[in-house]
């Protein structure tokens, strides 16, 4: 069994196969979403997901969020006294999601489709393998997101079509323009804006909140600076509220005084105006990248939780004059569709046959010298030969000269960005041709690049004069993988002690009251200061089955201390 993992920057979700349709698997909390939170508890044990979360408050040291961001560079990142790699730190959601697949089905686990952004570059789909890989898993594919959004809206089944992907994230804003034509789905373009997402239509209505309880100096500022984490979460509860509801009116206690906040739907649309004129711009470039027009598109799928948000589907009926798909949960799309790939690529009966073909998501080219208007060279110009969103497989040529007299030989160096200088771009690799010697100028190369879905680039260079013939496999791919790079981490992990799974479930409710002892004060603190004692003296008592009985009701007296 193959199974398909949606690895995201604030969540994961895993899917299998089963019965001729996409099913999500619950963690051993009984969750499909697992937190991408890593932790490292007192003794030393590797934590993953909720129980992870909670410590982010009572641990920073000791938990990591976010790495997704991270993935591809070559950051260390310091966990207690740990210093691990992002591919390393995702290696452990990836392995958990495969334990929770074990336990629900059974049975072993050793391949995965997993799913990435449009516009990772190889770097980072080369460590998102690493970290499959380092988890035992086999990474039988990458998908993009985008496609894997369009699978699970069963898109692949349809005929022809355009469609857009919107995906609004906690953090994170991608765009993409899918085209299904002849059985083959294609991303042709792909954009977006990584700095922002739902987050910020929280904290705008945070802001308002906050001129709300400064109006007239009802509070003063210094004071509002002290109730900050409580108007976010606030202003986190309204933006919810408002996606089902007109209005939202609460209260914020300071001082045993009562304030009353409230906010209409129509002032939310008003104070995130900029916010939504920001979702624009991508859309616009996404577009514009894949040639097709506003009004050619037959779909418009809604993924991530923030398009909840009835301001974007309304954003989007008219920017694009059709209603937005959303019947599957905004969160669950990508995981599924990654499941539906992997049914299709372990060629499950029940499902029938698509190709699904990918954009390069970075301009590959060479490095060049040009010279200026007063004849000076200038060194390390890049020079683009697969532009950017150019649907792969492909194959692309360039003709280039000798830049010196009695040059003996080309060196082509391959990058891969957007930069016009290749010290900004990634070095992938170099192939040498030998060239007869002549005048600047007078020797010519043809450069071809052909481009797979594997991530492997073909560069062959033709010598014009001497019509001698070069080809080099340059990148990626697993193999491309340093061996020793990846013993060590594999050692590295295996050294590890991981909390044990068994005990998971009270340890995840202990770290939830301690983060509801440190987010609350005064009575509520001491109230759940007791639960953690209750509780403590239950787990102490080792009674599995009172143990297993007390710990629902613990969790569910927790809830009422939720900020
Ligand atoms: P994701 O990273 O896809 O899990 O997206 C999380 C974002 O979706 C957060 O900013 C949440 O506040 C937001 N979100 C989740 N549910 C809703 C909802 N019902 N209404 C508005 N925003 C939501």
């Amino acid at each position: 069994m193959i199974i398909g993992i949606d690895l995201g920057t604030t969540n994961s979700l895993v899917s299998i196969w089963q019965d001729g349709e996409s099913t999500l698997v619950k963690n051993l909390l009984g969750d499909f979403v697992t937190p991408s939170v890593v932790g490292v508890d007192d003794d030393g044990r590797i934590i993953v997901g909720a129980p992870a979360k909670d410590r982010l408050l009572t641990h920073p040291s000791r938990t990591v969020a976010v790495f997704k961001r991270l993935m591809g560079s070559n950051a260390s990142i310091k966990i207690a006294d740990l210093v691990l790699k992002p591919q390393e730190l995702s290696s452990f959601i990836l392995k958990q999601l495969k334990e929770d697949v074990e336990a629900f089905t059974g049975e072993k686990v050793s391949e995965a489709v997993i799913t990435v952004p449009a516009y990772f570059n190889d770097t980072q789909r080369k460590m998102t393998k690493l970290a499959g890989r380092l988890a035992g898993l086999k990474v039988e594919r990458l998908l993009n997101e985008p496609t894997a959004a369009a699978l699970a809206y069963g898109l692949h089944e349809e005929k022809d079509n355009e469609i857009l992907v919107f995906d609004l994230g906690g953090g994170t804003f991608d765009v993409s323009v899918l085209e299904m034509f002849d059985g083959i789905m294609e991303v042709r373009a792909s954009a977006g804006n990584n700095r922002l997402g739902g987050e910020d239509f929280t904290r705008a209505i945070a802001q308002y909140f906050t001129e709300q309880l400064n109006h007239d100096g009802l509070i003063p500022s210094d004071r509002l600076h002290k109730l900050e984490p409580k108007i976010l979460a606030e202003a986190e509860r309204a933006k919810v509220h408002l996606s089902t509801h007109h209005e939202y009116e609460s209260h914020l206690v300071e001082d045993e005084k009562r304030f009353a906040i409230s906010i209409t739907r129509q002032k939310f649309e008003s104070v995130c105006e900029s916010l939504l004129s920001q979702l624009q711009q991508p859309i616009l470039q996404a577009l514009n990248d894949s040639s097709i027009a506003a009004n050619q598109l037959d779909h418009v799928l809604l993924v991530g939780g923030a398009t909840r948000m009835p301001i974007i589907s309304k954003l989007v009926t008219k920017m694009f004059g059709v209603f937005p798909n959303k019947s599957l949960d905004p969160d669950q799309a990508v995981a599924k569709g990654a499941a539906i790939q992997a049914a299709l690529k372990s060629q499950d009966e029940s499902i029938e046959e698509v190709v699904l073909t990918d954009v390069c998501p970075y301009t590959l080219g060479i490095e060049v010298v040009t010279d200026t208007y007063d004849s000076k060279l200038v060194q390390g110009v890049f020079s683009p030969i697969i532009e950017r969103n150019n649907t792969i497989p492909t194959s692309k040529m360039q003709t280039y000269y000798t830049a010196n007299d009695n040059q003996e030989s080309i060196n082509i160096k391959v990058f891969q960005g957007e930069s016009r200088n290749t010290a900004n771009n990634i070095y992938l690799g170099n192939v040498t041709v030998d060239v007869p010697k002549g005048l600047a100028g007078h020797q010519s190369i043809e450069v071809r690049f052909s481009y797979d879905t594997n991530g492997l680039l073909e560069v062959e260079a033709l010598v014009v004069q001497t019509a001698e013939r070069t080809s080099s496999l340059i990148v990626t791919g697993e193999d491309d993988l340093n061996d020793e790079q990846v013993n060590k981490s594999l050692e590295k992990l295996k050294s590890l002690k991981i909390h044990p799974r068994e005990s998971m479930e009270n340890t995840s409710v202990l770290y939830r009251a301690n983060r509801l002892y440190e987010q609350n004060i005064g009575e509520k603190r001491e109230l759940v200061g007791r639960v953690v004692d209750y509780f403590t003296g239950i787990l102490e008592s080792a009674d599995e089955e009172k143990i297993n009985a007390v710990r629902e009701q613990v969790n569910r007296e927790l809830d009422q201390y939720e900020l």
